[in-house]
C-alpha cells in the first residue's frame, strides 16, 4: 500500500532523528545530555494542576467541548489580551482555542492557502511552517534571518510579485531557534508590508512570557490597526510548563480566526474541558509566581553563556525563549559540529540547519537540563578540547 505522494516530500522531522541517535547512544550506555528538543522539564505550576482536579471532578467537562472553546475560556483568554499586553479582543468573534499552536498553525495553512499561493516563512524557523505549506500545496518564499539584522526579516528585499501572491506572513518573536526578539517598530513594518499586499500576518508568540532580565515580549496586535490584517498564536506549552496538556488559543482579525475556527470544526472536537479550566488557572498565574518558573531557565542560561564564553564562544545572553544559538566553531558545519558534540561528548543539540538552510553555521542549546548537567556539558566540552577556535 502506497501512502500519500505528499508525505514524500516531507522531510523526517527534525527531533524524530534526533531521538533516534539518543535511543541508540543510551542503548550503549552512553549518559547522554539531552539539549535538544524545546521541552521544559520542569512541572506545570500547583495552581494549574490544581484547577485541574477540581474540573475533572465534575462530570459536565467529560462531553464534547464546543468547537471554539468554551464561553468562560475565551473571555479569560481576551481578558489575559487586555491585561498583559493593552490588547482588545472580542472573545466570541476574534478568539478561538487551540489544542497547543502546532494544530492551530498547520490549520491556518489550510483555512487560507490554495495551490500555488505563495507564503512568506522564515529561515531558520519552526519546521511546522514548512511543512505545512507543502501539505497545502503552496509555495514557500523564504525571508533569511541574519545576525547582522538582529535575525529579522528584510521585508523590502521580498520581490512585489512574490509579495502580490502570498497569502501568510509567519513571524515568531521571541524568535525560536535563534533566541532573537522585535519591537514594535518591527512589528508596524510588518503590519503595513501586510496590509500593502493584502497577507494575513501569522504571529506565532509561543515564548511570550519566557523573557529573562525584566524584558516583557510585546504583542503584534498592539500596533495600531494591527487587527484588521493579523492573527496571533498563544501557547500555554512554554510559558507554564504545559507542553503535554495541548492547549492555546488564536486570537486577532475576526476573518483570520473565523477560517480557521471554519477548518477546525471539521477537523477537530475542541479541547477538553477540564483542561481549559486549568488553562483559565493558569492566565491568573501571578507576576511574582512566573517569575519563579523564568529564574529556573534564567540561571541555565547564564551558565550556558558564561560556560561557552570561557570557551572562546562570541555569544552574549538572550532575552528571551528557551534556547541559546551558538555559531560552530570555524571549520566545522552545523552537522559535523552537532555530531562531534553528540560522539565526544554524549550532548545533543540539534544543528542549525535542521531549522533551514540559514540556520547553517549555527547550533541550538534547549535551556532544558538542570544547572548540575549544564555544568557537566560544559566540563565535557572542555575535557575534549572544545574550543571556539
Ligand atoms: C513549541 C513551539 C510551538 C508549539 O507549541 P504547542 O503549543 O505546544 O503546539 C509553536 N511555535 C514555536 C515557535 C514553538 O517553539
Amino acid at each position: 500500500m502506497q501512502p500519500a505522494r505528499r508525505l514524500q516530500q516531507i522531510p523526517p522531522y527534525l527531533f524524530a532523528e534526533i531521538d533516534r541517535k539518543r535511543d541508540a547512544l543510551v542503548a550503549q550506555g552512553v549518559d547522554v545530555i539531552n539539549m535538544g528538543i524545546g521541552d521544559p522539564d520542569q512541572p506545570t505550576p500547583a495552581h494549574v494542576v490544581q484547577a485541574m482536579h477540581q474540573a475533572i471532578d465534575d462530570p459536565s467537562t467529560h462531553n464534547y467541548p464546543p468547537y471554539q472553546g468554551t464561553k468562560e475560556y475565551r473571555q479569560a483568554a481576551a481578558a489575559w489580551m487586555q491585561r498583559r499586553f493593552g490588547v482588545t479582543v472580542d472573545p466570541d468573534r476574534e478568539v478561538v482555542s487551540s489544542i497547543g499552536s502546532k494544530e492551530a498553525i498547520h490549520n491556518t495553512f489550510l483555512a487560507f492557502v490554495d495551490p500555488g499561493d505563495y507564503v512568506l516563512i522564515p529561515d531558520p524557523a519552526y519546521p511546522v511552517y514548512r511543512t505545512s505549506t507543502l501539505f497545502a500545496g503552496g509555495e514557500s518564499y523564504v525571508m533569511p534571518l541574519k545576525q547582522e539584522r538582529g535575525f529579522l526579516p528584510d521585508f523590502t528585499a521580498i520581490p512585489t510579485d512574490v509579495a502580490r501572491r502570498a497569502k501568510l506572513l509567519w513571524l515568531n518573536y521571541p524568535n525560536n531557534p535563534t533566541g532573537a526578539i522585535a519591537d514594535l517598530d518591527f512589528f508596524a513594518e510588518a503590519v503595513a508590508f501586510c496590509r500593502e499586499f493584502d497577507i494575513l500576518l501569522c504571529h506565532d508568540h509561543a515564548y511570550s512570557e519566557m523573557a529573562y532580565d525584566g524584558y516583557k515580549p510585546p504583542s503584534a496586535l498592539q500596533v495600531p490597526g494591527a487587527k484588521d490584517v493579523t492573527i496571533e498564536f498563544h501557547s500555554l506549552s512554554k510559558s507554564y510548563n504545559m507542553t503535554g496538556w495541548r492547549v492555546g488559543f488564536v486570537c486577532g482579525s475576526a476573518v483570520g480566526v473565523q477560517a480557521l475556527g471554519q477548518v477546525k470544526t471539521n477537523v477537530d472536537s475542541g479541547v477538553f474541558k477540564a483542561i481549559q479550566r486549568a488553562a483559565i488557572a493558569a492566565f491568573q498565574t501571578t507576576e511574582a509566581q512566573l517569575q519563579a518558573l523564568m529564574q529556573v531557565y534564567q540561571r541555565r542560561r547564564d551558565l550556558v553563556v558564561s560556560g561557552l564564553q570561557s570557551l572562546g564562544w562570541p555569544i552574549t545572553a538572550p532575552k528571551a525563549t528557551l534556547y541559546v544559538w551558538a555559531p560552530v566553531p570555524p571549520g566545522y558545519t552545523s552537522t559535523e559540529f552537532a555530531t562531534l558534540l553528540l560522539e565526544k561528548c554524549g550532548i545533543i543539540v540539534p544543528p542549525g540547519n535542521g531549522y533551514g538552510a540559514a540556520g547553517e553555521g549555527f547550533f541550538r542549546i534547549a535551556l532544558t537540563v538542570p544547572e548540575e548537567r549544564v555544568k557537566l556539558a560544559i566540563e565535557r566540552m572542555q575535557q575534549a578540547g572544545i574550543r571556539y577556535c
